[in-house]
């Protein structure tokens, strides 16, 4: 396999939904409260509230992520059929 990778794990960060910063959040242990410390925002949905705001670029990710996946999938069945194909060790003469 050349061109798939073992795997495909991506993260998105989630943003605040009033002032757009992904990198100024604190929370609590178990994420149940987020508050954004750039605008104040407090989340009492917690983490899942978030994620909610974010569900538009989480789905725009993982499309991309799909595209990606595909593309190599492609990559790679090309290479197999070329392989499969090299030479003309199927062609038999009886
Ligand atoms: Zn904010």
């Amino acid at each position: 396999m050349k061109h798939l990778k073992d795997n495909y794990n991506f993260s998105v960060k989630l943003r605040c939904a009033v002032c757009g910063y992904d990198d100024c959040f604190e929370s609590n242990d178990d994420k149940s409260y987020i508050k954004c410390t750039n605008c104040g925002k407090e989340y009492f949905g917690g983490q899942d509230e978030l994620i909610e705001f974010n569900n538009e670029l989480i789905q725009e990710s993982i499309e991309q992520k799909k595209e990606e996946i595909t593309s190599d999938v492609h990559k790679e069945l090309n290479d197999i059929i070329k392989n499969a194909f090299s030479g003309n060790k199927y062609i038999k003469i009886k």
